[in-house]
């Protein structure tokens, strides 16, 4: 049976844009794929492990952009780097900064498609919310960004660059010398063990939560967070990255296996009829199938709950009733779980209001009262159309002919 509603995942099929002066750009690869692309260019192979160590620490760790500056690497090599490869970041379109401080940047991709990200500063942790796709074919009702028409997967390299750009902005990259990178050292591929400290540093945390559904570009994002996982990368702990996902069931296993990172899980409503509503993909993974898929996520316990995301809608997911059957439903499911509930966020044509105030203390006050936390988020940077759900770039609004014009002018202009 057709399933009503566009809820598949249809993403425009794109490969990495290459530049016109064919030096390849190494954002978003991995230390096996620098090395590999070094010994192509006939690096003999123990240089070519050396080398592609003390790179991957540099562009990562370091957040180094020039090799000129990769000071332990010798004279001589540094131009033999430069005339091959590049290190990049996205472009950035446009900076806004909102009354209560948080930040969101417009950025373009190399064949001219536009997404956003945001950075949340609060007293004791600044978060970074990513996108992984530009715009969702998921349509949930009341999000912003499931009303863009173009789709397109973010490359590793445009997900983890997100990270590099902000750390760029925010002046965070460690000063001083740099630990010396052996070159005996065993190698491990999968340490991702993060030994990162907050250390007074604004971005403490990650999250998938900007535009895109994540576990419908997973490869990507498995790929992008594993560096901003390792040791010798990034270096955050997958307890301070979160994923969220509006339930794309058979990939959440995978998720939990390869990347572990911890589980939002976007519920917005507790019966079969109103979450086909707001959330479309509901109609192909119910909620029975998607908590039992929460509760064999691994890695939860009650110092590692999952969070279920419930946007707060006027008469529609908000009475008593409502709370009282996603208390029955966390426990049938004996789930670690704590419940965020979010205000809806308006923008431009939504068809939905936000709760009351009232109602939504309510509503939270009777899972607390459960046991089970549920706080109300604060909605953060609405002025500049920066909060949950509403990210919607320009980018949209040009068709797929016009962004290909752009994109071969583009070309033309650097050739
Ligand atoms: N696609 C993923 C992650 C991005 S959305 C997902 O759906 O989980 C991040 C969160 O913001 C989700 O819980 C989403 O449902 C919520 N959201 C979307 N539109 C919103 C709006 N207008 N107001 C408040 N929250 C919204
Ligand atoms: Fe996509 Fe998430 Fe928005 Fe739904 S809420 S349309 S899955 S970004």
């Amino acid at each position: 049976m057709q399933i009503p509603g566009h809820i598949d995942p249809i993403v425009t099929p794109r490969e990495i844009t290459p530049r016109a002066d064919g030096r390849i750009d190494l954002m978003g690869l991995s230390h096996l794929q620098i090395r590999q692309l070094f010994e192509e260019s006939q690096l003999d192979e123990k240089a070519a492990k050396l080398r592609s160590k003390q790179v991957f620490h540099w562009i990562y760790h370091r957040g180094v952009t020039d090799f000129e500056a990769m000071t332990d690497i010798s004279k001589t090599m540094r131009p033999w780097l430069a005339d091959r490869f590049v290190i990049g970041r996205p472009e950035i379109v446009e900076a806004q900064v909102s009354s209560d401080g948080t930040r969101k940047w417009l950025l373009r991709t190399d064949d001219a498609q536009d997404y956003e990200m945001v950075f949340i500063p609060d007293a004791d942790r600044g978060t970074l919310c990513i996108s992984s796709q530009v715009g969702c074919t998921l349509n949930c009702r009341f999000c912003h960004t499931g009303t863009m028409r173009l789709v397109r997967n973010l490359t590793p390299g445009e997900i983890v660059g997100q990270v590099m750009l902000a750390r760029d902005a925010l002046g965070e990259w460690p000063k001083g010398n740099m630990a010396s990178v052996a070159a005996d050292e065993d190698e491990d591929e999968d340490d991702d063990v993060g030994h990162y400290t907050a250390d007074g540093r604004m971005l403490t945390n990650i999250v998938l939560m900007g535009m895109g559904e994540p576990l419908y570009n997973f490869d990507n994002v498995r790929d992008a967070i594993k560096i901003v996982m390792h040791g010798d990368g990034l270096g955050l702990s997958r307890r301070r990255i979160t994923l969220s996902t509006s339930g794309v069931v058979p990939m959440m296993a995978r998720a939990g296996e390869e990347i572990n990172v911890n589980l939002a899980v976007s519920l917005h409503a507790v019966t079969k009829e109103v979450r086909d509503e707001l959330v479309p993909l509901n109609r192909k993974y119910g909620i029975d199938e998607l908590l039992r898929a929460c509760a064999e996520y691994p890695g939860i316990s009650n110092a590692r709950r999952i969070t279920f995301e419930y946007v707060m809608l006027k008469d529609k997911n908000d009475s008593d009733a409502d709370a009282r059957e996603l208390v029955s439903l966390i426990r049938q499911y004996k789930l670690p779980a704590k419940v965020n509930l979010i205000p809806f966020n308006p923008w431009p044509g939504a068809t939905y209001e936000c709760s009351d105030p009232k109602r939504i203390k309510h509503f939270s006050s009777i899972i607390f009262e459960a046991g089970i936390s549920a706080p109300i988020r604060t909605p953060r940077g609405r002025d500049i159309m920066a909060a949950c759900g509403q990210l919607k770039s320009s980018s949209e609004k040009k068709s797929r002919a016009e962004l290909d014009r752009l994109a071969e002018e583009k070309q033309a202009a650097l050739g």
